[in-house]
Formats: C-alpha cells, sequence, structure tokens
C-alpha cells in the first residue's frame, strides 16, 4: 500500500516515514525543502535500508500536485504534513502562511478527489485549543486560536469536515498532536531548526552543546507548581507510531479527531532538570517575562487515541532528553554537518 507523505523530509514527517516503512507500508515522499534538506532524505535512506521515492514539489503548484498523482496512480492514502510551522513568524507574514498551508491542502485535496485517494491524515495541533478551560484536554474541548498559523489547522480542519461531509468517501483523521521532542535513537534524523529555535527543547539542545549561551525561561509566575509554562511533552517516535496507528484504523467514512499527547505536563524546570541529567551538566538560564500568547498549561487526555486506535505514547521524559541531546551532540550543526 503506497502513502503519500507530504513534508516527509521535514522532522515529524521523516520519523514517520521510518515507522511506515517499518509497519510495512511503501511510502511516497513530496516536499519542497522549504524548512528540510536533502540530508534527511540520505539519511531516511540510510537508516530504512530502502531507496525511499521522493517528488522534489511545491503543493502550492497545483499542476504540479496534480502531476504528482498521474505519475502515481496507486497512492492508497496521503498524511499530510506539509506546512510552515511558526507561531510568531505567521504573526508578522500571515499572508505566506495562509497561501502556503491553506493553498497547498486544497491543492492536495483536490488532486485526491480527482484520482479517487480517499484517505487523509492531518498534522493538527493543540494549537487549537488556545488557552484551555479545563485540564487534561479532551477532543470536545472548545476551540480557539490566536495566531494565521493556529487559524491555518482550525480552517484546515474545519475544510475537511465540509469535504467529508459532501464526499462520504472521504476518511479522515485530524491528529492534534501536543509537543513533540526527542528524535530517533540512532542519533541520525531530528530537528533541524533554521536559526535560533523557537521551541523549548530544541533551545536547551543548542545552550547544552555551546552553540547558545543561557535559555531564557519565559516566565515564573505562572499558576502552575514551580511558575513556570507546562506541557504535554512527545517523544517524536511515538507520535510517528501515532500516526501509523491511525492510518490503520481510517477504515471507515468520515472525520475522526485525536489528541496525540503522554497525557503528562512537565515544567520548563522539569526539562531543563532532566536535560541537566542527559547531557551530564549544567544548563544556563535568565528568567524573563512572560511571552505573549503562551498560555499556563497545557496537556492531553489521550484516552481516545488509547481506545479506538490503540495506541499509547511509550517514551519517557528521560528517553526524549537522551535522544535529543545524542542527535544535537552527533549533529551540532544540524544537517549542516555534512
Ligand atoms: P517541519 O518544518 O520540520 O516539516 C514540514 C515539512 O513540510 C518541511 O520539510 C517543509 O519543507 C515541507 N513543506 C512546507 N511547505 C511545503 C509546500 N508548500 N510544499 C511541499 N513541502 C512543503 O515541521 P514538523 O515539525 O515536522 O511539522 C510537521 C507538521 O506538523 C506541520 O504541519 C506542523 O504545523 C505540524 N505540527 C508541528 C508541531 C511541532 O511542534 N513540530 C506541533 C503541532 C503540529
Ligand atoms: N519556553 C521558554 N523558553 C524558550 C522557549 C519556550 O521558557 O526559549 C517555554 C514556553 O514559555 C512554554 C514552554 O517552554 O511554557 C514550551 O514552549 P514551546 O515554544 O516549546 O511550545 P508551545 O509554547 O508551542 O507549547
Amino acid at each position: 500500500m503506497l502513502i503519500l507523505v507530504t513534508g516527509g523530509t521535514g522532522y515529524i514527517g521523516s520519523h514517520t516515514v521510518l515507522a511506515l516503512l517499518d509497519a510495512g507500508y511503501e511510502v511516497l515522499i513530496a516536499d519542497n525543502y522549504i524548512n528540510s534538506k536533502p540530508e534527511a532524505l540520505r539519511r531516511v535512506r540510510k537508516l530504512s535500508g530502502q531507496d525511499v521515492p521522493f517528488a522534489l514539489c511545491d503543493l502550492r503548484d497545483e499542476a504540479a500536485t496534480d502531476a504528482l498523482f498521474a505519475a502515481h496512480p496507486d497512492i492508497e492514502a496521503v498524511i499530510h504534513f506539509a506546512g510552515l510551522k511558526a507561531v510568531g513568524e505567521s504573526v508578522h507574514k500571515p499572508f505566506l502562511y495562509y497561501d502556503n498551508n491553506l493553498k497547498s491542502t486544497l491543492n492536495l485535496l483536490n488532486a485526491m478527489q480527482k484520482y479517487g485517494v480517499h484517505a487523509f491524515v492531518f498534522s493538527s495541533s493543540a494549537t487549537v485549543y488556545g488557552d484551555p478551560v479545563s485540564l487534561p484536554i479532551r477532543e470536545d474541548a472548545p476551540l480557539h486560536v490566536a495566531s494565521p498559523y493556529g487559524r491555518t489547522k482550525l480552517m484546515i480542519e474545519e475544510m475537511l469536515r465540509d469535504i467529508a461531509q459532501a464526499d462520504p468517501a472521504f476518511r479522515v483523521s485530524l491528529l492534534r498532536y501536543f509537543n513533540p521532542v526527542g528524535a530517533h535513537p540512532s542519533g541520525l534524523i531530528g530537528e533541524d531548526p533554521n536559526g535560533i529555535p523557537n521551541n523549548l527543547m530544541p533551545f536547551i539542545a543548542q545552550v547544552a552543546v555551546g552553540k547558545l549561551d543561557r535559555l531564557p525561561i519565559y516566565g515564573d509566575d505562572y499558576d502552575t507548581p514551580d511558575g513556570t509554562g507546562v506541557r504535554d511533552y512527545i517523544h517524536v517516535c511515538d507520535l510517528a507510531e501515532g500516526h501509523v496507528a491511525a492510518l490503520k484504523a481510517l477504515t471507515a467514512p468520515g472525520v475522526y479527531t485525536f489528541n496525540l499527547g503522554t497525557g503528562l505536563g512537565y515544567s520548563v524546570f522539569d526539562i531543563v532538570h532532566e536535560y541537566e541529567r542527559a547531557c551530564g551538566h549544567p544548563i544556563a538560564y535568565a528568567m524573563k517575562p512572560r511571552r505573549a500568547g503562551d498560555v499556563a498549561s497545557c496537556y492531553a487526555d489521550p484516552s481516545q487515541a488509547r481506545d479506538t486506535l490503540h495506541w499509547e505514547a511509550k517514551r519517557d521524559l528521560a528517553q526524549m532528553c537522551e535522544d535529543s541531546w545524542n542527535f544535537q551532540r552527533n549533529n551540532p550543526d544540524g544537517y549542516n554537518d555534512d
């Protein structure tokens, strides 16, 4: 069974490609390398021992997206990771985010309908819950987005509901990720952010390896056990396996929504201390004011994925930090090392 993985050379996509190959699926990756590098593909091929097919394709290009399906009539399902994902950047460049994330998805769905492909797994985000009204967050919690990035995720979710309602052949899984971290245990693939990282764990990783001086900790006066923000960090390999489970379960028409998280909340200091254990030395930090738009706490109720997909995150925080450090130590400049 051939699965088209858009954004398959990116952070989560590359790990998911390996999980799909492990599970016996065939994979075709489509990416335009706007936020990834050919080295990621080389490493995925090396780790899998397979010459994984790749199409250099900007999904904003309608003709190119159509041609992808025309050239691969055996595509049976699509896992759609391709998209821009920086919340802050989306506030300054909303047109870029709407243009990229929405147009790509529309082109894909158009081609899917034309070529009779109806199984779709979408990378949504816990950002659609905004500032949660209660914790842990269930899939039926109220939705509220605070950035153009978040709005593209919510708009695509709604678009998919409309399309599935109008065409009952569509089977759609909306996967709302909590905070993906960590790396493949080989240390060969992992997160390779451009410039200074926005997210906590890649920032800590770069402090640990000496590329950045100190971690800014944004706020210590939240209503949380130690005053810093609490999040649900999930190992990227668990997340990747969640996609395989979602794909396997996608047998009936309709739209299904799942939180992919661990259900556990950790504070910024919890992460710093666990990372110090992983790397064996202190992480320098400086307290800073709260970051605009941040919420105090956000963690999943993952029971729907456990009960329906028979999937559960297995890797703990120590494993997340050890694997992140293993990748960072082996690749201090990310994929630029080669
Ligand atoms: P990433 O940037 O590493 O991967 C996205 C990939 O999509 C990149 O390889 C990029 O080159 C490709 N891409 C972007 N626009 C494209 C286009 N128009 N045509 C073809 N390829 C294109 O990001 P990631 O962390 O792997 O995230 C994957 C998905 O999961 C994204 O949709 C993101 O919004 C979503 N998500 C990520 C997180 C997170 O914290 N990493 C959390 C929630 C949701
Ligand atoms: N955070 C921090 N310093 C950083 C980056 C993040 O203190 O350099 C905090 C942030 O305020 C939040 C948590 O770490 O409480 C997770 O932030 P991240 O950006 O990784 O994820 P998100 O905010 O999207 O959940």
